[in-house]
């Protein structure tokens, strides 16, 4: 029974819940989307056990990945924990760029492009992979706008389990490139992210892959929910006032917005919220639409297009859960062209030393338009998240 309690000490999950109808999944086994209703899982968590030992004094002492948190986090066995260095990325006050704006805001940059394979989506696939490795996985597949994939190879092949990607042909080579000397097997598609996802729905089965695509398994949210902890636990348990997403599929913003949640009843927070600011690209603004058309569910982007390839998610499946948080949080959905965001991404590096992503920079314009639109105020604290490095898009400058 000692020995038990030694290897198990981390789990807190309960069990897996659907985000749409409710019903529940067991959580110790592969699972994909809910079996009634086809919509995204979300694992839940016995917030009281976890607050036994996870402090904000404890967390004085922890190691400086998101691994921190692993009271909340999915595995079970620490063992299976495939790590690079992820997470507790750099918030950075950014007082230069912030002078260029028309009123005076306490304005940061939560710098993810320093996880490794330079994107946040390191966070997701840490948390997905480790827990494919647990339920002894040895293939995975997803589909992917460059940076999921970049990291999916990467934690794959640390696993020493396969990784099968596939990815529009536009795709940045960096990230093509970082996938093939990663070990992947890599398949370009003449289409979109949705067309390539529907590749691995029709192959899985057969192929033997179990497929992590965003949101179609219930826990690269939870690596991603860890961005809510850090800003929290770097703002001293405040949160700010405004934060700006670029959003594809939104794990991230759903990932904060239930880490918020937790945090209320793990009792480090209240119940205020940040502002949730979505930003799309004009050219693929599914959200910024379905939002102005007061829809809960998002309808399929026609002929998507954007240079910030992390933003060409015509059609997201969270669609519903990205919505409602905006809404529920008192937000909104902002779309900007290529040129704007293209621009901010010298803005930003010249003022801040910060070679942003094209998707990170794209919150720029949309605070421009916040701004104009009377709904950030004086003196108010806001985030923007630079998603990854603009080193890996070259072909955009
Ligand atoms: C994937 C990606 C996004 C969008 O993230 P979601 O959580 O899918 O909304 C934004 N920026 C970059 C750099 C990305 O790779
Ligand atoms: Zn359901």
């Amino acid at each position: 029974m000692f020995y038990f309690s030694l290897i198990f000490q981390f789990m807190n999950v309960t069990h897996l819940e659907c985000a749409n109808c409710g019903k529940e999944h067991e959580a110790n086994k592969l699972q994909n989307l809910c079996i009634d209703c086809g919509k995204p899982l979300l694992v839940r968590y016995d917030l009281a056990k976890a607050a036994e030992t996870l402090t904000k004094d404890a967390l004085k002492e922890r190691q400086s990945t998101l691994w921190r948190y692993c009271e909340v986090l999915p595995v079970e066995n620490k063992e299976n924990i495939v790590c690079l260095g992820e997470g507790w990325t750099p918030l950075l006050k950014t007082d230069r760029l912030a002078a260029a704006l028309p009123i005076k805001l306490n304005l940061y940059i939560k710098d993810e492009s320093t996880n490794p394979t330079q994107s946040f989506k390191a966070r997701g696939m840490t948390a997905a992979v480790s827990m494919a490795k647990e339920l002894g996985v040895k293939k995975c597949a997803a589909p992917s706008a460059g940076n999921a994939a970049g990291a999916l190879a990467a934690y794959a092949a640390r696993a020493g389990m396969e990784a099968h990607l596939f990815m529009p042909s536009d795709t940045p080579r960096a990230n093509i490139i970082e996938c093939e000397q990663t070990g992947a097997f890599v398949t370009l598609v003449d289409g979109l992210i949705t067309d390539c996802g529907r590749i691995v729905a029709e192959r899985k089965d057969a192929e033997g892959w179990f497929d992590v695509s965003t949101l179609k398994e219930p826990y690269r949210v939870e690596g991603k929910k860890t961005m809510g902890y850090e800003l929290a636990e770097q703002f001293g348990w405040k949160l700010p006032d405004v934060i700006l997403y670029p959003t594809g599929g939104g794990t991230g913003l759903i990932g904060m917005w239930k880490a918020f949640a937790e945090m209320q009843m793990l009792g480090w927070i209240d119940s205020r919220r940040p502002r949730m600011i979505s930003v799309q690209a004009k050219g693929c603004a599914p959200i910024v639409t379905a939002f102005e058309n007061g829809a809960r569910f998002a309808g399929e982007f026609p002929d998507a297009q954007t240079v910030a390839s992390g933003l060409r998610v015509p059609k997201a499946i969270g669609d519903f859960l990205i919505l409602d948080a905006l809404r529920e949080s008192g937000g909104t959905a902002i779309a900007v062209t290529d040129q704007e965001l293209l621009a901010a991404v010298g803005e930003i590096g010249a003022a801040e030393g910060i070679f942003c992503a094209p998707e990170g920079a794209a919150c720029l314009p949309a605070l421009r338009v916040l701004i104009d639109k009377d709904l950030v105020k004086e003196n108010e604290t806001v985030v923007i998240f630079n998603t990854g490095a603009g080193v890996k898009y070259l072909e955009c400058f």
